[in-house]
């Protein structure tokens, strides 16, 4: 097979329907060609990219409600003739709900796993910076040191709340790279305990911050103030989550407590 015929074919193959045949022409031919193989890995990450961007969405109840009645209005018998059952209308209806059904569940699971990813991320850096001696690239208690040295390292100026009147003392801050991105990690420490917080912008605001519990670690994360933020430690779930309001809190600009 050459490319023309090929292109005709990448979307059916990337969505599983071509018959076994025609599949196996397409594989044969992407292990050949190099331009086909990175268009159709081009074609994979674009849908991936919109299956985890787009917000799940429902179909509108108007929709519904007419595909509904418009299924109602073909199965009733006109008088005097026989019943025509119109698979056409059924086929299109459950279509049209299975599709705006079947959008939200794969938007769903890409977010999921979006987020499941990250939050392996983020033990992943939190395990790294507690091995060996890289906890800190600016090893200070005082946010006033540890702020500026940011400046310049990152594309954005991350805030450095202070927590040491609430327990939990800046040890300092350090780059990391989470997410596919540069992002800035400050470290706190409550008693024998290291907390990770990992700032970026960005983030949806409205969302809930939520806690994921992962192989003896304990994840918060959520987004205020234009910022997403990570906070990852072993230390107990309640106190992090303390920890984490505070944070919340710092970052939208409504500072609570002392
Ligand atoms: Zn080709």
């Amino acid at each position: 097979m050459s490319c023309e015929p090929l292109s005709d074919k990448l979307t059916g193959y990337l969505d599983g329907e071509l018959d076994p045949r025609s599949s196996g022409e397409v594989e044969a031919h992407l292990r050949t060609c190099v331009p086909c193989a990175t268009r159709l890995e081009r074609e994979r990450r674009l849908r991936l990219a919109v299956q985890s961007q787009l917000k799940p969405m429902e179909a509108p109840d108007q929709l519904r409600k007419s595909v509904r009645a418009a299924i109602r209005a073909e199965v009733k018998p006109a008088p005097g003739r026989r019943v025509w059952i119109p698979t056409w209308a059924a086929t299109a209806a459950a279509l049209v709900l299975g599709l705006a059904g079947g959008w939200q569940l794969a938007t769903l699971r890409g977010l999921r796993s979006v987020g499941s990813e990250l939050a392996t991320e983020v033990i992943a850096g939190h395990v790294r910076s507690l091995q060996g001696q890289h906890l800190t690239d600016i090893g200070s208690s005082e946010h006033h040191t540890v702020k500026p040295w940011f400046a310049g390292k990152l594309d954005f100026s991350p805030p450095v709340p202070d927590f040491s009147t609430q327990g939990f003392p800046l040890a300092g801050g350090r780059l990391d790279y989470l997410g596919e991105r540069q992002v800035a990690a400050l470290v706190y420490r409550r008693r024998q305990h290291v907390i990770n917080l990992f700032v970026w912008p960005g983030g949806d605001s409205a969302a809930a911050s939520s806690t994921i519990s992962r192989r003896g670690y304990q994840i918060v994360h959520g987004a205020a103030g234009g910022m997403a933020y990570w906070a990852v430690s072993d230390l107990n779930a309640t106190e992090l989550a303390q920890f984490a309001q505070l944070t919340a809190a710092e970052l939208s600009g409504k500072p609570s407590g002392p």
